[in-house]
Order: C-alpha cells, then structure tokens, then sequence
C-alpha cells in the first residue's frame, strides 16, 4: 500500500504497512531485491509503518506512553528532526518524554 500522507525525499509515496511484521517483511523483500538494508520504522505522521534506508535510522525506541518514537538523546532527536526537514519541509521541535527517558519529536511549538 502507498501511503496517501507520507512521502520521501524525491517526492514519491511511501510504502505503508500495517504492523511492524509486516514491515519487516517488506524489508527483506526489498533487500533480496534491490539489496537495499530497510529498517522499519512507526510512523509520527500516520501510525502506520513505513521502510527507511539503515543509514538514516536514528537510534530510537517506541514510547508506549505518547505513542510515539523515543530518542535517547536530545541529539538523536535533533538529527532526525533535520532528517525529517530535508525529507519533507516538516518542521519538528525536540521536547523530552514526561513518562520515560528520552527525548520525542512534535509538530509545531510545545
Ligand atoms: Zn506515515
Ligand atoms: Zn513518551
């Protein structure tokens, strides 16, 4: 499925999936085809899971408080928010999670 919300860099729609299983398995599709390492990813837009290429991952984990993907550092988070810039003109603000360690990505001001 592409996704109607979500785009990449060149402007082309993302693949959605509707589980991280699912994802995974579009990534080992994608690898034994194009030999391209996809690593999958929950989506801050959409809630689905889309495929992004292994060196653009920013080391996260998934918060189950917000929902939303957790960054260890402010850094990591800041990464991925300039990541997120060029990809798609979004502008992301860092703020840190109130219910565990780490640091979240949120539209606009907090
Ligand atoms: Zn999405
Ligand atoms: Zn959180």
């Amino acid at each position: 499925m592409k996704s109607r919300t979500c785009f990449s860099r060149s402007g082309e729609p993302l693949t959605e999936y509707q589980s991280e299983s699912h994802a995974r398995r579009g990534a080992d599709y994608v690898r034994e085809k194009w030999e391209k390492d996809m690593v999958p990813y929950p989506c801050d837009e959409c809630g689905k899971w889309h495929l992004s290429p292994a060196d653009r991952q920013t080391p996260s984990t998934y918060c189950h408080s917000c929902g939303k993907k957790l960054y260890e550092t402010e850094e990591d988070a800041q990464r991925r928010a300039e990541i997120r810039r060029e990809e798609g003109g979004v502008d992301l603000s860092v703020y840190k999670c109130p219910d565990n360690e780490g640091w979240h990505l949120t539209k606009g001001e907090f």
